[in-house]
């Protein structure tokens, strides 16, 4: 019922060889979404080779005097459909706050874009036996009976360039989206779509994604990768038919 989406987030580098190529892996599936945040310089570009796409980040007001941002609205009327909200390294880099990542989820859904909202606990905070109080704590204040996409990237998974990282388990991933999805209001918990990130590759793609609870990727460093993306978009499609 819920449609896989696999999303590549490009972080702070540039667009794969061969991205905007017609047949590329980056371009619309038909059994799966597919989506890519690239970073501002690409967005034009990925939009123009119809890659369905978005910012990694948005400004909440449509202009004004904010010197070194663009906003969700300029981004939207480029032709944007999605946009990332509170990834842990705008989280931890740009010290932005859950209230302030709710804010950017509200002004996304108010100028018609998709937000994709990521939670994830820290190393820290999980030695500490403190993952479910910060997820509830990251969820709280979103508009959660609204129609967006979160993402669950525990953040010591993420693997920041290091290929070693090691993802969470299918099965602790699944402990998880449970969790989550059971702190949704009730009327959004079989349409809510909840993504897994960190560390998702080919090699792993196929036992998170085939988890009841896990609804698709947000993928990093293998997204940098057309073949890997490829096969990672091939695992979800596989499993929807
Ligand atoms: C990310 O940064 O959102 C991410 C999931 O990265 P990676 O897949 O490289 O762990």
């Amino acid at each position: 019922m819920r449609k896989y989406l696999i999303a590549g987030n490009w972080k702070m580098n540039s667009a794969p060889g061969g991205a905007f190529d017609p047949g590329s892996p980056y371009q619309a599936h038909a059994d799966i979404d597919v989506v890519v945040f690239p970073t501002y310089l690409d967005l034009e570009r990925c939009i123009k080779a119809k890659i369905i796409s978005g910012p990694q980040f948005g400004h909440i007001e449509e202009h004004g005097a904010h010197t070194g941002d663009i906003s969700l609205k300029m981004c939207k009327d480029l032709g944007s459909i999605y946009c990332l909200c509170g990834h842990s390294d705008r989280r931890g880099e740009h010290s932005e706050t859950s209230e302030e990542v709710a804010a950017q989820v509200t002004a996304a859904l108010e100028y018609g874009l998709h937000p994709i909202v990521c939670i994830g606990e820290t190393l820290e905070q999980k030695q500490a036996g403190k993952t479910e109080e910060v997820l509830k704590e990251m969820m709280a204040p979103l508009p959660l009976e609204s129609d967006i996409t979160i993402a669950y990237e525990p953040v010591w998974a993420i693997s920041r360039g290091d290929p070693d990282t090691p993802a969470a388990t299918p099965d602790d991933a699944q402990n998880m989206h449970a969790l989550i999805r059971s702190l949704l209001p009730k009327d959004r918990r079989s349409v809510t779509r909840i993504l897994y990130g960190g560390s998702m590759k080919p090699d792993n793609a196929e036992a998170l994604l085939s988890q009841p609870d896990i609804d698709g990727g947000l993928v990093g460093g293998a997204s940098l990768k057309p073949e890997a993306f490829q096969e990672i978009v091939d695992a979800a499609s596989k499993l929807t038919k």
